[in-house]
C-alpha cells in the first residue's frame, strides 16, 4: 500500500456493509427525506427500495414522527426485564390480535436477524424441554436469514457468507414437493425446525415460490413433530400480496422486522404459538428462555410500532398492495430483453432476472440520473417500493428498469 492509499484508509470512519471498502464507490449523502422521495444536495430520487424494504408508509409520515415525539417526551427507553410499559403491552397485544392463529407470545429484539436466532434458539430449546434430542435443522437453498453465525448457518448465500463456508447440522433444500418429502423421510425426526422465508426468497435472489409447498411442509411437520418457523422479516405485513404469508399456512413461530415499524426504528418480533409457550410455561425455571437483547421492547420503537399498524389497517394498505402488483404486471407484460433471464412481480416486490451480473454494472448510477434510488444485487435488478406510490411515481421506476435494458 503507498502513503496515500494509507492515508485514505486512516481516515475512514464509518465501515460500510456489504462493501470492499477500498473500491467501495461514494454513497449517496441523504440530508433530507419525504414520502418516497430521498433528497441529496442537488437530487431527489424515489426510493424504490424503501430503505431494505422497511420505509412501507414513506419518509416523514406525520402520525408516526409525532408518536415517536410525544413518547420521547416521556421515556425513550426503559429496559423489558423487571420493567413494562404501556407503549410494549400495548404493541404486544396489537400483533397478537392482528397475527393468524395462537401466534400470541410476542419476544422483542432489536434486529431481525436476532429474531431468527431467538426463533432457533426456542424451537431448538423447545425439544430440550421435552427431553427429546433433535439436532438438525431443514431450511431452503438460496435461503437468507441474516448475518449472525446461526442465522448463517441456517441461510444459503454464498454471495453474502463465503468466507463462513463450514461442516453445519442444517440441510437445504429446493422448494420441491419431492425433495422436501425426501428430506423428512431421511431426516424427519432429527430435524427441531424447518425454516423458511415463505413464498418470497429476499435477498438470496428474490426468488418466489408457490403455496403448495409450503401446505405440504405444514403437513410433514405436523407428521414429524417439527416446528415449523417462517421468516417472515421481509414478506411481513404485506410484501407478498397478503398480509402474512402465515394467513395461508400458520407457522408455529413467525419472525417479523423490517417494517415491524414502518421502518422508523430497528426493531423486530418473534412470536410463538401457545404450543410453543406452553412448552416453557413451567414451575421449573430451567425451561424458561435466557435471552434478553438490550434494547427489546424500546419506547421509541413501540410507539412507531403501533402508529405503523394503525395506518396499514386504516389506509387499507393490502388494497394498495394488490394494486401495486396488477399495475406492475400491466406495464412489464410482454416485456422482453434477450438479456433478461425473468421478470417476477409478487405482490409489492417487483424482480428483474439478468443473464448476467455484469449486465446490471452501472445501473445505480443510471437510476439515480433519472431520479430512482435503486441498489441491484448479484443479477436481481428490483423494487420493494413504499406502498404509499403513486400510479405516476410508479411507472418512473419501472420505465427506468425498462429504459436501462431498451439500450443494452
Ligand atoms: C433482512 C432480513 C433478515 C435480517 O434482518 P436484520 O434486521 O437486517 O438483522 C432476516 N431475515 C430476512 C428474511 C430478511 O430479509
Amino acid at each position: 500500500m503507498n502513503e496515500q492509499e494509507f492515508e485514505k484508509m486512516k481516515n475512514q470512519r464509518i465501515w460500510y456493509p456489504y462493501a470492499q471498502m477500498k473500491h467501495m464507490k461514494t454513497p449517496y449523502h441523504i440530508v433530507d427525506a419525504n414520502g418516497v422521495y430521498l433528497y441529496t444536495d442537488d437530487n431527489k430520487m424515489i426510493d424504490s427500495i424503501s430503505s431494505w424494504w422497511c420505509m412501507i408508509h414513506g419518509y416523514k409520515n406525520p402520525e408516526i414522527t409525532d408518536a415517536i415525539k410525544a413518547q420521547a417526551e416521556k421515556f425513550s427507553h426503559v429496559m423489558l426485564c423487571n420493567l413494562s410499559h404501556d407503549g410494549a403491552v400495548e404493541f404486544a397485544e396489537k400483533l397478537a390480535d392482528f397475527l393468524p392463529g395462537t401466534l400470541n407470545h410476542v419476544f422483542f429484539s432489536d434486529s431481525g436477524s436476532v429474531s431468527v436466532e431467538v426463533a432457533l434458539k426456542i424451537a431448538m430449546q423447545y425439544y430440550i424441554n421435552k427431553k427429546q434430542r433433535r439436532e438438525k435443522v431443514l431450511s431452503l437453498k438460496n435461503s437468507y436469514h441474516g448475518d449472525t453465525f446461526k442465522t448463517m448457518e441456517v441461510g444459503d448465500s454464498s454471495e453474502y457468507h463465503f468466507a463462513f463456508k463450514q461442516k453445519t447440522n442444517v440441510d437445504h433444500i429446493n422448494t420441491n414437493i419431492e425433495e422436501l418429502e425426501d428430506a423428512f423421510k431421511n431426516h424427519g425426526e432429527e430435524y427441531y425446525c424447518m425454516i423458511v422465508e415463505p413464498l418470497l426468497q429476499g435477498a438470496g435472489g428474490m426468488k418466489m415460490y408457490d403455496i403448495s409447498f409450503l401446505k405440504r411442509a405444514r403437513e410433514l411437520c405436523d407428521e414429524y413433530g417439527v416446528l415449523l418457523i417462517f421468516d417472515e422479516v421481509a414478506t411481513g405485513f404485506g410484501r407478498t400480496g397478503n398480509r402474512f404469508v402465515s394467513d395461508l399456512v400458520l407457522p408455529d413461530i413467525v419472525c417479523l422486522g423490517k417494517a415491524l415499524t414502518g421502518g422508523y426504528i430497528g426493531h423486530a418480533a418473534t412470536v410463538a404459538s401457545d404450543k410453543v409457550y406452553e412448552a416453557f410455561y413451567s414451575d421449573e425455571s430451567g425451561k424458561a428462555l435466557m435471552h434478553g437483547p438490550t434494547f427489546m421492547g424500546n419506547a421509541l420503537a413501540m410507539t412507531a410500532g403501533i402508529k405503523s399498524l394503525e395506518i396499514f389497517k386504516r389506509e387499507n394498505c393490502m388494497k394498495k398492495i394488490s394494486h401495486i402488483e396488477e399495475f406492475s404486471k400491466k406495464l412489464l407484460s410482454g416485456y422482453k430483453n434477450p438479456k433478461i433471464k425473468e421478470i417476477r412481480i409478487m405482490g409489492g416486490c417487483i424482480a428483474v432476472e439478468a443473464n448476467n451480473p455484469a449486465d446490471l454494472t452501472g445501473y445505480q448510477d443510471f437510476a439515480y440520473k433519472n431520479g430512482i434510488f435503486a441498489r441491484p444485487f448479484s443479477n436481481i435488478m428490483y423494487a420493494m417500493v413504499p406502498y404509499i406510490i403513486t400510479d405516476t411515481e410508479l411507472t418512473q421506476v419501472i420505465e427506468t428498469m425498462k429504459a436501462w435494458w431498451n439500450k443494452q
